[in-house]
This record gives structure tokens, sequence and C-alpha cells, in this order.
């Protein structure tokens, strides 16, 4: 745990200490950043396999995934990570990690440049945040090929200035209406 995170999470535990005294120190949301529980982990076994048969490609060119283990359960802000952070250079190309259809493309404050995937099925939505910008030629609705470069790396959000990383997740939902609302499957176990 770095000491970014170290400092949330104590942050977030003296929050619920002074909101409820009787309430123990431990008390971490176990959550996904969406506010969606965490799947079971009979759903996590189900998603993670069908993911898998997919053979998604890394959204990151040769990107070593032993780097990312352990990332998706991490605390930051008392809320569990739910993604992979995925350090590489500013500007490396960040590839569809199959064919789907752009849901949205959104600036938030925290995710800065994101771009919302839908799988073909619609149950699966892939989000890479932090981009520093995206590929030109992509609109919401736009059908997108796997490997295809949707955006680049980069600090956007709430990113460390100088720790540009793709912070990618997998999320399990309706993926076309309610791209936003989704619980997460660990990228690791996925591309592992
Ligand atoms: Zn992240």
């Amino acid at each position: 745990m770095s000491l970014r995170n170290f400092l949330s999470v104590i942050l977030a535990i003296s929050t619920i200490a002074i909101a409820d005294g009787a309430t123990a120190a431990t008390e971490i949301k176990s959550v996904n950043p969406s506010g969606e529980p965490p799947l079971t982990p009979e759903q996590s076994a189900q998603a993670i396999k069908e993911l898998r048969a997919k053979k998604l490609e890394l959204p990151i060119e040769n990107f070593d995934i032993t780097r990312v283990k352990g990332s998706f359960y991490e605390t930051h802000g008392g809320v569990m990570h739910g993604a992979a952070d995925m350090l590489a250079p500013r500007n490396t190309p960040v590839h569809a990690v199959e064919n789907g259809r752009i849901s949205k493309l959104f600036n938030s404050k925290r995710g800065g440049l994101t771009v919302y995937e839908a799988d073909p099925s619609g149950r699966f939505v892939y989000y890479y945040a932090h981009l520093e910008k995206y590929a030109d030629n992509i609109h919401d609705g736009d059908a997108v090929k796997k490997g295809e470069v949707i955006g680049y790396v980069g600090t956007s959000g709430n990113a460390p200035p100088n720790t540009p990383h793709l912070h990618f997740s997998i999320g399990l939902g309706d993926a076309t209406k309610k791209w936003w609302v989704t619980s997460s499957v660990d990228p690791y176990e996925v591309f592992k």
C-alpha cells in the first residue's frame, strides 16, 4: 500500500469513528467504486470464466499483468479499488480489449477522461480512465474493434501528476443502459 493510499484509509477510518464512536475502526466500506456491492465468490468465478473464454487483448500492449496483482483489493478513500492500475509512460496507446461499442466518453472529476465500452453481450463494461487524450476518431455509440487504439495513458482526473497510468476495470451489469452501475471483476484474474 502506498503512503497516499494509507493516508486515505486512515482518513476514512477517522471519519467513520467521528460519525459513530461505537463503530469499530476497522469498518471499511467493501464496495465497488460505483457503489454496487462486490460480487459473491461464485458470481466472480463465473464471470471470470466467461471473460477468459473471450481471449481479451491487454489494454496496454505487452503489459506484465503480474504487476497489478492485488491492485483490485486495495482500499482507496475507504472504498475497494475494484480495478487495476496499469503504470505506463504518458501517451502509451490504450487498446480496446474486445470488439464492442462505446457506451460513453465521459470526463469525470476522479476518472478524468474515461471510456466506457460495452461488450457484444451488453453485460460487461470495460472502463478505461485517467486518459491523456482520446483517439481522434471515437465517439459515443461507435463500434470499436478489439485492439483498436481508443486513447492514450495520462494523468487526467485524480491520478498523481507524476504517475501516468491506466485505471482499468471490468464491470458486470447493464452495459448499454446503466454503464456506470456495475459490480467489478478483478482484471488480474481475467488476464493472468
Ligand atoms: Zn485506479
